[in-house]
């Protein structure tokens, strides 16, 4: 099996000039995505109402700008909820090349739906071209858009495999998803340093001992 492989793929993100926030005259000028879609004023006032139920005072300088950062950042953070990722799998080239493609160590940051703290890590897109292919960056936007939904890593892993083996028609799909979640960090059982590892394969590459064994090794080889 010949491979094409391509690690760390240009990074799809948005340009995250809205991340320090510190600036507050800068702010109104700047749109983050999914600001459209969601309602910014109840999250706001959901804020207010945590903070003041912790115990701190929301009129307090420094916390007088938190509701609406808090605000801009969720809307950024669950923008994915209202994209649909399929549509960059839609771009798809004709091609005889029918050997494994494999994006590796796409980076991602989603937020657990549990605890609604980020988990980060990469995602490693293998499929098998069945007479067409797709961009290559296509794959990251799509770990890109699935990552900006509350969710857990399973669910992700699979959400992945689903959109490209009904988009690309393909005969196998192999999504290995990589990441540490700050809610075992930071909380709970407080084990910062951990990785959860998650798979979801689909075709040749799970039915297929030598090519799943071939796809896995892949993922694994360090540089
Ligand atoms: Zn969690």
């Amino acid at each position: 099996m010949s491979v094409l492989t391509i690690d760390r793929p240009v990074s799809p993100l948005p340009d995250h000039a809205s991340a320090s926030g510190t600036n507050s005259s800068r702010r109104s000028a700047r749109k983050v995505a999914g600001m459209g879609q969601v309602d910014m004023a109840a999250i706001e006032q959901a804020v207010t109402t945590i903070l003041r139920a912790v115990g701190e005072d929301p009129n307090r300088p420094g916390l007088l700008e938190t509701p609406r950062r808090v605000a801009r950042m969720y809307a950024e953070m669950f923008a994915g909820l209202h994209q649909d990722p399929a549509r960059h799998l839609r771009v798809q080239f004709p091609e005889d090349y029918d050997e494994l493609v494999l994006v590796k160590d796409i980076p991602f940051t989603s937020m657990c739906e549990h605890h609604l703290l980020p988990f980060n890590g990469v995602a490693h897109v293998a499929y098998l071209p069945n007479g067409h292919v797709t961009g290559l960056s296509k794959l990251a936007r799509v770990v890109e858009e699935v990552a900006r939904r509350p969710q857990v890593q399973e669910r992700m892993t699979q959400t992945i495999a689903d959109l490209l083996e009904q988009e690309l028609g393909t005969s196998g799909v192999a999504v290995v998803i990589e990441s540490e979640h700050s809610c075992m960090a930071i909380r709970g059982v407080r084990k910062s340093g951990s990785l959860t590892v998650t798979s979801s394969l689909r075709g040749v590459l799970k039915s297929d001992p030598n090519s799943r064994a071939e796809v896995m090794s892949l993922i694994r080889r360090k540089k």
